[in-house]
């Protein structure tokens, strides 16, 4: 964990980074001050505690939090959080995120946030089942289909958001399945949304290898955790004909520049961790970041890239399919060294994108074939790459304030025609 120490040199807060991210990109666009302060806070955070039964017994209080950032464009949407390390501050900045995220995609939602200290993988199912539902229950009366509409992030799936839906039905005392997105199929989820965020970074990643004149055949890919996002967009890039070369998981990290086999490379995960694997080489975490490869994949957490690993980052692109792994310092470094970074709130906005679609869907209670939720998500997904790549040329910059500044001009012209500014 040497990545995340060695950060502690520079500021490695969530909140703050968002917050240079917005200056950015309202400093280019020329937005007035007291715009900006309004989008340097989110307008509601909650936090909750709550008890929750455990196996043996005993009581347990839990912390957690739900961070609504601004709802100029819609309801506020976005994940629920597990993880041990969750901060307020994180929430906070998660949900910033979010508000960006949702308008760079043209979505009509705003960005919320919200997250439970705990780690899961200590839970019990029926552990993890009561949690679920405390804190579903902590925060009921901010969320709603047309208020505040959560779904899955790291550690949390549809299992658990069936479980969430199902409090918040009983709740409400009617089957409420447009309050919360990445639900089982069999309760109004959607075709698609389990491997969306992968395929929208895809989607992404083709459209910058065509923009630099690159093959996908042969392309070398290296992804920083196999998770949701990390696994599914291995498998996609492999299918497409690239090399996936390393991939790591909180375990470990292998290596095989001849290229992983994907099948039984998901097998060791599904048995414990990618570590397992028989690849040629065992190397450090760190040290998959900085492989020469065409393609990086964090897939992680915040803060993979710092001022401290950036200038070893031989990667020609980087697609972020996590939330925040980049710093602006690393940003600076990577944009010095023509590394095209694909960010965040575009590359991983696939997800979001799908949960829109499945809120659709419930409100009309109708539901579409995946390859008609694909081929709307490539459209979206591409249509606003092309707006991000057209905004980065214009105002001279990099994809990642390229895609603020297109999703700031959304959201200032929400708050004008709502009367919040002029
Ligand atoms: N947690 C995902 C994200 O960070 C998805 C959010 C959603 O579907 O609302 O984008």
């Amino acid at each position: 964990m040497n990545v995340r120490r060695d950060a502690m040199l520079e500021n490695t807060n969530p909140y703050d980074i968002v917050k240079q991210q917005i200056d950015r990109a309202a400093q280019l666009l020329g937005v007035d001050d007291g715009i900006v302060n309004i989008l340097k806070k989110p307008a509601r955070v909650l936090s909750v505690s709550f008890p929750v039964k455990m196996d043996d017994g005993s009581i347990r209080v839990f912390e957690g939090f739900r961070s609504q950032h601004n709802d100029a464009l819609g309801p506020t949407k976005g994940g629920i959080r597990f993880h041990p390390d969750v901060t307020m501050d994180e929430v906070k900045a998660l949900s910033m995120w979010m508000t960006f995220k949702c308008s760079v995609i043209g979505l009509p939602f705003g960005g919320g946030k919200g997250g439970v200290i705990c780690d899961p993988r200590e839970l019990s199912k029926a552990e993890l089942q009561r949690v679920s539902r405390g804190y579903i229950e902590a925060i009921s009366s901010l969320i709603g289909p047309d208020k505040d509409i959560p779904a899955p992030d790291v550690y949390t799936n549809p299992q658990v958001m069936g479980w969430m839906v199902d409090s918040f039905s009983r709740l409400n005392g009617a089957f409420s399945p447009s309050v919360i997105t990445g639900k089982p199929l069999i309760l109004g989820g959607s075709e698609g949304r389990n491997e969306a965020t992968a395929r929208g970074c895809v989607y992404t990643i083709v459209e910058a290898m065509n923009d630099l004149n690159k093959p996908m055949e042969n392309a070398t890919v290296a992804v920083q955790g196999f998770g949701n996002a990390g696994r599914i967009a291995a498998k996609l890039l492999h299918e497409l004909g690239c090399r996936i070369v390393a991939v790591s998981d909180s375990q470990g990290a292998v290596y095989d520049p001849d290229g992983l086999e994907l099948e039984p490379l998901e097998q060791c995960k599904d048995s414990g961790t990618v570590r397992q694997y028989p690849a040629p080489y065992t190397i450090e975490l760190e040290e998959l970041l900085e492989l020469d490869v065409d393609i990086l994949i964090p897939a992680a957490m915040e803060n993979s890239i710092t001022s401290q690993n950036a200038p070893r980052v031989k990667a020609t692109i980087v697609a972020e399919a996590a939330n925040g792994p980049t710093t602006p310092e690393a940003d600076r470094i990577l944009s010095e060294n023509d590394v095209l970074v694909i960010p965040d709130i575009l590359a991983n906005a696939g997800g979001v994108t799908v949960s829109y679609f499945e809120w659709v869907q419930n409100l009309m209670n109708y539901y579409w074939k995946e390859e008609e939720v694909n081929e709307k998500l490539r459209d979206m997904m591409v249509t606003a790459y092309r707006k991000v790549v057209k905004a980065a040329k214009e105002y001279d910059t990099d994809l990642r304030t390229g895609a603020f500044i297109v999703s700031l001009q959304h959201i200032i012209e929400a708050m004008i025609a709502r009367g919040w500014v002029d």
